[in-house]
């Protein structure tokens, strides 16, 4: 069983017969429904045949809905795409006009409002690059300083230049109510800049009666003087290396992997990396050697989850891609060089010290598995944030709860039945992993649950299976 959990993005490549199936048993503990991307219907089916794939499979999977937020597009253009040649001049305008080498449409109506002379304009993740030498009437003049193929619909970054978007524009609205019909257990928001965001779209998500984790997606420089607000406002940060290399410098990223890692590990929030974790495996079966070393260097960083984004929703090798990413991940955490690292165990209350005495207690004693009756998914959050060096089970009977707690560090998740008192707990958590073959009769575990059963973790026993 791999530590550090795997999100896979669900696209047309998934969609051909027998892919997500290979998904889910290569190890997939969460889909992503990238919003960016698809219609509605697609992303309904897509769902649907998730669910009735992780059904025949018999594990928790959860589902994140990848919300666009205040990302700037390219309009339509001619053809579906322009050139744009080196040292020329192109007009971008906010007007929804066809496209041309001239004149490019972009879907931002304050974009004559925003930029100046001297500015940067990116576009198709970086990739081509203008600068801004006048504005005129709303009309934005540039020199092409990086030309090549421009098509329709690309992203456009303004890198430094503070965008007068909401943080959930109309289209995410629309999406956030149909995602969460499908039963989405993560909402992710893109381009997250304040804390504030986070709290505003969990009251909503709240009112539209889901209980979703929320991520915050770190992809803009304004978050980054604010990370530690921002940890504390959401259940997860991604670390988006995409954008957040457009908007600021492929030479950060490295190093801000490290430290939002470092930051999230340290306050037990989930923490996500992305992004062209194996790109050059879109079009061909093996990655290169630095792709391997970025999946495994993240995993030593203290990455709780790794993520693949066009790999398997738009590659030619979905199945390889996920099947390498899990290699990369054994090969990884079986190193004493992943051993060595330290736990991040904070002593806030009572609580946390009953979790860290069974995991010390499970460590110790060598038990099979700690097994964390959970109610809520509380403590078994607190137990992922200390890395127990033994497997860990979590049992909780809300599906929900179990689908969320399957993408934290180390965690399996398990229905079971709901039980009245703490003896009822002991003896169904056995039945459970016996009929589901995690355990045998005579092998030692430690149950850490609370009881009464709605209350803070308080009650830890190293027990023996059968006896
Ligand atoms: P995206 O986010 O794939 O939705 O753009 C991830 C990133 O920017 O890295
Ligand atoms: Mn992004």
């Amino acid at each position: 069983m791999l530590r550090t959990k795997q999100i896979f993005t669900l696209g047309p490549a998934t969609d051909k017969p027998g892919v997500l199936a290979g998904l889910l048993h290569t190890g997939m503990d969460c889909a992503r429904f990238n919003f960016s991307h698809g219609s509605h219907q697609e992303h309904a089916r897509r769902c649907k045949l998730l669910k009735s794939e992780v059904l025949k499979a018999g594990k928790s999977v959860s589902a994140m809905l990848d919300l666009s937020g205040p990302k700037l597009r390219v309009g339509r253009l001619r053809h579906g795409q322009v050139e744009l040649i080196p040292s020329t001049e192109v007009r971008l305008t906010a007007k929804p006009l066809m496209g041309t080498d001239e004149v490019i449409p972009i879907r931002y109506p304050r974009l004559g409002a925003d930029v100046q002379p001297g500015d940067r304009i990116l576009l198709d993740d970086g990739l081509l690059k203008l600068k801004v030498l006048r504005v005129i009437k709303q009309e934005v003049f540039c020199r092409v300083e990086t030309g090549g193929l421009l098509k329709d619909n690309k992203g456009v970054n303004l890198p430094g230049i503070a965008v007068g978007l909401p943080a959930l524009t109309a289209k995410d609205r629309v999406d956030l109510k149909f995602g969460l019909k499908l039963g989405m257990d993560y909402v992710a928001l893109s381009f997250v800049r304040r804390p504030e965001e986070l709290i505003k779209l969990r009251k909503l998500v709240r009112r539209m009666g889901s209980t979703a984790g929320i991520i915050a997606k770190i992809e803009k420089p304004q978050a980054i003087p604010r990370l530690a607000e921002i940890i504390q406002a959401a259940d997860g940060v991604m670390i988006a290396r995409g954008d957040l290399g457009v908007e600021m410098s492929p030479e950060q990223v490295p190093t801000l992997q490290k430290r939002i890692i470092f930051l999230a590990n340290q306050s037990g929030c989930l923490v996500i990396t992305a992004t062209q974790m194996l790109q050059s495996m879109m079009q061909k079966p093996t990655p290169t050697r630095a792709e391997a070393s970025d999946v495994a260097n993240a995993i030593f960083d203290g990455t709780d989850a790794v993520m693949l984004s066009g790999e398997t929703a738009a590659g030619l090798y979905p199945r390889q891609s996920a099947a390498m990413m899990a290699r990369i991940i054994k090969e990884a955490e079986a190193s004493p060089e992943y051993n060595r690292l330290t736990s991040h165990t904070l002593f806030n209350s009572s609580e946390d010290v009953v979790v860290a005495a069974g995991v010390k207690l499970a460590e110790k004693a060598e038990v099979r598995a700690l097994v964390i009756f959970t109610n809520s998914g509380h403590t078994a959050k607190l137990a992922a944030r200390q890395r127990p060096r033994v497997p860990v089970i979590a049992l909780a009977h809300a599906p929900h709860i179990c689908r969320q707690l399957q993408l934290y560090w180390g965690i399996q998740s398990i229905v079971i039945n709901n039980q009245p008192h703490i003896e009822a707990v002991v003896q169904e958590a056995e039945k459970c992993l016996l009929r589901n073959r995690m355990l045998r009769r005579g092998e030692k575990i430690v149950v850490l649950a609370s009881s009464p059963v709605k209350s803070r973790a308080n009650f830890l026993k190293l027990h023996v299976i059968g006896t």
